[in-house]
C-alpha cells in the first residue's frame, strides 16, 4: 500500500511500526459552532481510510480529540452571554451526533482538552528542563521555535521564511516573534486551571501531542487533518512532542485538500458557506459521501447541489440494478448461456481487483468508484442480455459485489424495495381468490391473473387489478426478466 507523506512530498511504501497495528490521530473540531462541509470533507476521507486499513486486515486504533477550550469558544460564549463550558458541551453533541448521521465511525478514543489538563503541564514541564521552553513575565509558557533543529520540516517551511513573513506580531513577552504559546495567563472570565506557572490556560498546539503521546504512544504510524492545519499547527504539535520525548512524533503525515463551493472559496460573506447539518437535511449522507469520495482527498473538492443532486441519482441506478440483479436471479427461468454469464464474473472479479489497486494507491477513491460504476453499467446489459434465463450464481456475485465495495466505502445504498404490504393480500384475495398469508405468493398470483387477463384480452380485470395496485401505492413494473409488483415512486 502506498500513502502519500505530506512531510516527504512523495508517495511512500506504507510500512506500520508494529507489525499488523496501525495508531492514528485526526485533529477534531473545535466546539464553538456546527462544522461546516469542508470540515465534513476532513472527517469522511479519513473515515475512508480508516475503514480500509481494517479492511485490509489491520488493527487500527484510532483517536480524535475535541478542543472544547479555546479563544473561539470563549468569544462565543461571550457574545451570547453563557459559559464557555456549556457552548463547548452543546457543539460537542451537536459534532458527534451529526458524524453519526454520515456514517463516520467514532473514534477509538476521544480525548477533551479540558480533561487533559495534567498531562499537558508534565509535557510543558519536561519542555522547559530540556531547553525547549520558557516562562514568560506575563505567566504565558512559549516554546523556542530555535531550539528544535526539525521546526519547519513537517508544512516544508523554513525559520528564515517565517521570520520574513509579515505577520508575525509584535509580542515583547516572547525571546523570539516565531515562539508560539504552550500555556496562556489567565484573563479575568475565561476557563482557568492552576499550574506551576499560575492560573491559566493550554495553548490550542499542545492538546494533540500531550494527547497522541498519552493515547497511542509517540511515534504513531499516521498524522492526519485538513491541509490549512499544516502550519502552524501540525508543525508546533510535533515540535514539542518531539523535543519532549525525543522519539519522533508521526511517521506518515495525511492532508485533505479544500472544498470549494461552485468552484469558490465557501465563506459566510459569500453567502455559499454551508453547515453538514443542513445538506443532511435535504439529501442523504450516502450521496454526499459519494460526491466526496469521486475526488481523490489530496485535491480540491468542487461541491455543489447539482453535483450533490447527481450523486443521489447514481445511487438509485446501482442500488436499482443491485435489486435487479438479486430478483433476476430469484426468479431466473430456463437455462443460461454459459459465455455471457462466465462474462459478468470476470468483469466483477475485474472491478474488484482495480477497486483494491486504486485504494492501495494512496486512497484512490475517484479510481475505485469508477471500477463500480463500469461494472454496474456491464450488469444492465447484462440483464437486458439475458432476460428471465438468468444466470443466478453470477447476478448473485455480480450484485454483492457491487453492494459489499459501496458498504465498505461507507455508502450504504438505498434500499428501493421494502417488503410488499399485508394489505396485498386483500387485493389478491378479491381478484384471484387467494385464501394463503404469503405477500410473494400473492403477488405472483395477481401478475399470473393479470398476464391471464391480459392474454385473454380481458382489459377490464386487467385494468381493475392495475388500479387496486395503485390505490395501494404499488405498481408492476414489466422487466427483460418478468413482471413484478413494486412501491410507486
Ligand atoms: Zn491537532
Amino acid at each position: 500500500m502506498k500513502i502519500y507523506n505530506s512531510k516527504t512530498r512523495k508517495k511512500e511504501e506504507f510500512q506500520p511500526i508494529e507489525e499488523g497495528r496501525v495508531r492514528m490521530y485526526v485533529c477534531g473540531p473545535t466546539v464553538y459552532d456546527n462544522i461546516h462541509i469542508g470540515n465534513a470533507r476532513t472527517f469522511i476521507s479519513f473515515d475512508v481510510i480508516r475503514r480500509w486499513l481494517i479492511a485490509c486486515g489491520y488493527e487500527v486504533t484510532f483517536a480524535q480529540n475535541l478542543t472544547d477550550v479555546d479563544d473561539k469558544i470563549i468569544n462565543r460564549a461571550n457574545e451570547q452571554g453563557r459559559s464557555a463550558e456549556d457552548v463547548a458541551e452543546e457543539f460537542s453533541k451537536k459534532f458527534i451526533d451529526v458524524m453519526h448521521k454520515a456514517n463516520v465511525m467514532d473514534p477509538d478514543i476521544r480525548p477533551r482538552a479540558t480533561r487533559e489538563i495534567g498531562p499537558m503541564i508534565g509535557m510543558i514541564k519536561t519542555l522547559i528542563e530540556g531547553g525547549h521552553a520558557y516562562a514568560a513575565d506575563n505567566g504565558d509558557v512559549y516554546f523556542a521555535v530555535r531550539s528544535d533543529p526539525t521546526y519547519g520540516e513537517v508544512s516544508g517551511r523554513k525559520i528564515d521564511d517565517l521570520m520574513a513573513g509579515a505577520r508575525i506580531e509584535e509580542n515583547e513577552d516572547k525571546n523570539d516573534p516565531l515562539d508560539f504559546a504552550l500555556w496562556k495567563a489567565a484573563k479575568p472570565g475565561e476557563p482557568m486551571w492552576n499550574s506551576p506557572w499560575g492560573e491559566g490556560r493550554p495553548g490550542w498546539h499542545t492538546e494533540c501531542a500531550a494527547m497522541v503521546h498519552r493515547y497511542l504512544g509517540c511515534p504513531i504510524d499516521i498524522h492526519g487533518g485538513g491541509s490549512d492545519l499544516a502550519f502552524p499547527h501540525h508543525e508546533n504539535e510535533c515540535a514539542q512532542a518531539s523535543c519532549a520525548w525525543h522519539q519522533g512524533f508521526a511517521n506518515t503525515w495525511m492532508h485533505t485538500g479544500m472544498l470549494l463551493v461552485d468552484g469558490e472559496k465557501m465563506s459566510k460573506s459569500l453567502g455559499n458557506f454551508f453547515t453538514l447539518e443542513e445538506v443532511l437535511e435535504k439529501h442523504s449522507a450516502a450521496a454526499l459521501r459519494l460526491l466526496m469520495l469521486q475526488t481523490h482527498y489530496r485535491s480540491p473538492l468542487d461541491f455543489s447541489w447539482e453535483r450533490l443532486e447527481g450523486a443521489e441519482n447514481s445511487l438509485a441506478r446501482i442500488a436499482g440494478t443491485v435489486n435487479n440483479l438479486k430478483w433476476a436471479a430469484a426468479h431466473a427461468e430456463g437455462t443460461p448461456d454459459t459465455e455471457p454469464a462466465a462474462g459478468l464474473i470476470a468483469v466483477t472479479e475485474r472491478a474488484s481487483s482495480e477497486f483494491e489497486s486504486c485504494m492501495n494507491d494512496d486512497f484512490n477513491t475517484a479510481g475505485a468508484l469508477a471500477a463500480y460504476f463500469q461494472l454496474v453499467t456491464e450488469a444492465n446489459t447484462y440483464l437486458d442480455q439475458a432476460g428471465s434465463a438468468v444466470d443466478e450464481e453470477a447476478a448473485t456475485v455480480c450484485a454483492v459485489s457491487i453492494a459489499g465495495a459501496f458498504a465498505l466505502l461507507g455508502i450504504e445504498l438505498p434500499q428501493p424495495e421494502e417488503e410488499l404490504p399485508v394489505g396485498l393480500l386483500g387485493v389478491a384475495a378479491g381478484l384471484v381468490a387467494y385464501t394463503g398469508d404469503d405477500v410473494n405468493e400473492a403477488a405472483e398470483k395477481i401478475l399470473a391473473a393479470r398476464a391471464e387477463a391480459r392474454a385473454a384480452k380481458n382489459w377490464e380485470l386487467a385494468d381493475a387489478i392495475r388500479d387496486q395496485l395503485r390505490d395501494m401505492g404499488l405498481i408492476i413494473e414489466d422487466t427483460a426478466a418478468g413482471s413484478r409488483i413494486k412501491y410507486a415512486k
